[in-house]
């Protein structure tokens, strides 16, 4: 593959946990290495649906970095920004929000279904509803070609398509760029509860940075199979998240199927497993824990390695505005 510009980021709304790392940051770190990519804390974002708590942000935006150095994403490779910090990003999405129609916004199906997990209504703050715009102008604004999403942000790539062929229509030009999504081909990691997906508000994640006493604790209090009740009943390893941990962190590929022909046979305790799984979440935490607690001791580095990013974001943020202004020929002087 011929080496492409991609974005991705996170809403600085909490510590980063395990789905995270397989959703996404795992191939963060390897794609680092072929492409040229934006990893965005997205802070302005956030405040859309937690414009009360611009603290909690701040703080969060402190942690995610340290999340992102700590898995190996590498400030030498990927450019790290905080959103906000970036003007263009805003003025682009006051001109992208006259290409597309109320009635279009209202029926994107990610934020129909967060406005309803929310219990917003018609209560929804104008700034949430518009939020796929302001993506829309993240992505185009770094040039990106290349996207990796979950399944839940792809009605965000389709609609910044649509600006990006609306805009490039209309104004005659091929200043944006179609963006393209690839899909992380791990499914979504379930929460310890049991529950199809780890998520930081339903309290079922392990976080990166949890310390060993709080992985062992959540570890040894994890949904099994229901079913499995005396150690002689065999056991079920599909919709396990025992067995499904181990898949997604496991090195020993042959001693994980040993473990799942026992279980399903009967004779293996939920507790051998667990303490297996505990083993091997640790060994694959340790190097992670050790270098957030090296960060973690120098937050003027971090925050000096945040602002270099930003300075190198808004640069080439900047350079599409200018493209994007003469293309509609507003730029008067
Ligand atoms: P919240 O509960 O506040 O919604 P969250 O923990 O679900 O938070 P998000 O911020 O919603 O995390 O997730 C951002 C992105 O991270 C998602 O779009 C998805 O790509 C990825 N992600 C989150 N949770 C998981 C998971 N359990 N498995 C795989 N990917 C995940
Ligand atoms: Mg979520």
């Amino acid at each position: 593959m011929s080496r492409k510009i991609i974005l991705t980021g996170d809403r600085p709304t909490g510590p980063l946990h395990l789905g995270h790392y397989v959703g996404s940051l795992k191939a963060r770190v390897e794609l680092q290495d072929q492409h040229q990519q934006f990893v965005m804390i997205a802070d302005a974002q956030a405040l859309t649906d937690h414009a009360d708590k611009p603290d909690m942000i701040r703080q969060n935006i402190f942690q995610v970095a340290l999340d992102y150095l700590a898995v190996g994403i590498d400030p030498k490779k990927t450019t790290i920004f905080i959103q906000s910090l970036i003007p263009a990003l805003f003025e682009l999405t006051t001109y992208y929000l006259n290409l597309v129609t109320w009635n279009r916004l209202k029926h994107n199906p990610t934020v129909k279904q967060e406005i309803q997990q929310k219990g917003y209504g018609d209560n929804v703050p104008a700034g949430f509803m518009v939020y796929p715009i302001s993506q829309a102008a993240d992505i185009t604004a770094f040039k990106a070609n290349l996207v990796p999403v979950g399944d839940d942000q792809v009605p965000m790539i389709e609609q910044t398509t649509e600006v990006v062929r609306k805009f490039n229509r209309m104004y005659n030009c091929s200043v944006l760029v179609e963006p393209e999504a690839i899909l992380s081909n791990m499914a979504r990691l379930p929460g310890i509860d049991g529950k199809a997906k780890m998520s930081k508000s339903l309290g079922n994640s392990i976080f990166l940075s949890d310390t060993t006493d709080v992985v062992a604790k959540k570890v040894k209090s994890m949904y099994t199979d229901p079913g499995h009740i005396r150690i002689e009943d065999p056991g079920k390893v599909e919709g396990n998240p025992v067995f499904t941990y181990l898949d997604a962190f496991g090195k020993d590929k042959a001693k994980i199927e040993e473990l799942k022909a026992h279980y399903q046979k009967g004779g293996l305790g939920d507790s051998v497993v667990k303490k297996y799984l505990l083993e091997v979440l640790q060994s694959f935490l340790e190097p992670i824990r050790d270098r957030r607690k090296e960060f973690e001791q120098d937050k003027g580095e971090v925050m000096r390695l945040l602002r270099e990013g930003t300075e190198v974001a808004r640069a080439a943020a900047d350079a599409t505005l200018t493209d994007v202004r003469a293309a509609m020929g507003i730029n008067y002087f």
